[in-house]
């Protein structure tokens, strides 16, 4: 990279840089994270407002940090994210920063401790530049959920950007931020890095410590990096990925050196491509997209075979039994007592609760909460909750049984390219649908790594890789050598 030459031409963009990238000209002393954090404050205040994907930006903060790596830099430090610029999920905890869950049940709530992310992040002198945009309490697909406004798709402002995480994944698409942290509960990872063009990963349940995540559906919650490319994901894996005590669903395992992954080729290994995933309703420019991928994986070297997982189609019920009623569960904390908002105009204490959820929650997460709240009534809970237990535990052995035979399998991310806002808001079954591809893996709880793919009408498109339980490596491995192999990633939205 010949910043130099940029420099000369008027076209250094400090901001455009990936983590790696970065960190190669941070610890060469040829930026400081000082001047790469103005850069990506500037490129904020150039482009947000077209945009929307930040709830707060800690400028001040950001500068401070910046500093304060800077120092460390000097001193030596050579932590691959030291100095490099973040957006942090608006459900992650960061203590002294607001986390509202794009919620008004949490709009003035500000943590008195980071989530364990946050505190590895710290560690690495990280720059925090703000808190992103969800659906609020990351229920939905589209981002119009938030509470506050709508975050747009930087390739098309009339179109949604995915959800939950849209925020985390447009200010990465629109360079607002090197990387960024999100959450993904049935694909709100997965789904919008898949939207905007950049690189999501949801890692096995139990890989990243939930400490300090706002709770949905705890049994399905998972933190993981949206970046730029594959290199940075797994820059971002060595540095969130650990065993946490407090967690008690953490696996006690040691984290590999994902940068051990980034293998340029793909000799002997076996890809499944599961026609389930190949859905009715699916666009066909996106169905070509992904079959031209899959061909550039064969190239590549992998044996690639059609496959069969039947239980796919149970996938998007059994979801929307066990997220809400998890849901139903973990919300019942939000009475107007402990924290967040609370209704002033009650005359009782039950009246009090009443309305403070009344006036807090918005319309998903409150027909979420009557969903769940119905699968685990009594005489209920067997037909539904239990039942989508059992259909559970066969989907989790669908998935061993494909991964005895092949080391990954390959999907679309999801059926469409991003959907206009305004399309599904009022019907939600057809808003779940666009979640088909991605909702199986959180039920089983294996790892899926999205991926940009290619384009169809202009619009992004993303492939999926799935592994089995703590196989991130393998897919790290797949995402780089098509990575190097093609150039959607580096193609970046006209803004
Ligand atoms: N879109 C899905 C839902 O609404 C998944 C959300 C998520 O992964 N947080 O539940």
């Amino acid at each position: 990279m010949n910043i130099a030459n940029s420099q000369e031409e008027g076209e250094l963009r400090l901001y455009q840089l990936t983590s790696h990238e970065a960190h190669e000209l941070l610890w060469k002393r040829e930026i400081s994270a000082l001047e790469l954090t103005e850069a990506v404050l500037g490129r904020i205040a150039q482009v947000e407002e077209q945009i929307h994907a930040f709830v707060t930006v800690t400028e001040d903060l950001a500068l401070m940090q910046a500093r304060e790596a800077d120092e460390r830099i000097r001193a030596g430090d050579a932590s691959p994210l030291v100095g490099i610029p973040t957006m942090i999920k608006d459900n992650i905890c960061t203590k002294g920063i607001a986390t509202t869950c794009s919620s008004r049940m949490l709009e003035n709530f500000v943590p008195p401790y980071d989530a364990t992310v946050m505190q590895r992040l710290n560690r690495e002198r990280a720059v925090i530049v703000g808190k992103g945009n969800m659906d609020e309490f990351a229920m939905g697909s589209s981002n119009e959920h938030s509470a506050f406004f709508p975050t747009r798709n930087p390739w098309d402002r009339e179109r949604v950007p995915g959800g939950s995480s849209g925020g985390p994944a447009v200010a990465v698409a629109t360079d607002e931020v090197i990387y960024a942290l999100g959450s993904d509960t049935g694909g709100s990872i997965r789904q919008p890095a898949g939207f905007c063009n950049v690189v999501g990963l949801k890692p096995t349940y139990g890989r990243v410590s939930r400490y300090g995540l706002v709770a949905f559906a705890s049994s399905l919650d998972q933190i993981g990096p949206l970046t730029k490319d594959v290199t940075d994901c797994a820059l971002v894996m060595n540095a969130i990925a650990c065993y946490d005590p407090r967690d008690s669903t953490s696996v006690p395992q040691p984290t590999p050196d994902y940068t051990k992954s980034l293998i340029p080729e793909l000799k002997g290994l076996r890809l499944g491509i599961p026609k389930e995933y190949f859905v009715r309703g699916m666009e066909a420019g996106v169905e070509q997209v992904i079959w031209d991928a899959i061909a550039k994986l064969e190239q590549l070297g992998a044996e690639v075979e059609e496959t069969s997982l039947p239980h796919t189609r149970y996938a998007l019920a059994a979801y929307y039994i066990i997220a809400p009623s998890e849901a139903s569960a973990n919300l019942a904390r939000y009475d107007g007592v402990k924290y967040g908002f609370s209704a002033s105009d009650a005359e009782s204490m039950w009246d009090a609760m009443d309305k403070t959820r009344q006036y807090g929650f918005g319309p998903e997460v409150k027909r979420r909460i009557i969903l769940g709240t119905y699968a685990l009534s009594a005489g209920y809970y067997d037909a539904y909750y239990l039942k989508a237990q059992k259909v559970r535990t066969l989907i989790r052995r669908e998935f061993e049984q494909a991964f005895e035979r092949f080391d990954a399998l390959v999907t679309p991310t999801s059926p469409t390219v991003p959907f206009k806002l305004g399309e599904k808001v009022e019907d939600p079954l057809q808003m779940y649908l666009s979640d088909v591809c991605t909702l199986p893996i959180n039920i089983a709880g294996i790892p899926g790594l999205s991926i940009p793919a290619g384009f169809s009408d202009g619009l992004p498109v993303g492939m999926q890789i799935l592994g089995k339980p703590f196989s991130e490596e393998t897919l790290i491995r797949i995402g780089f050598a098509y990575e190097q192999a093609t150039d959607w990633h580096k193609r970046r939205p006209p803004l």
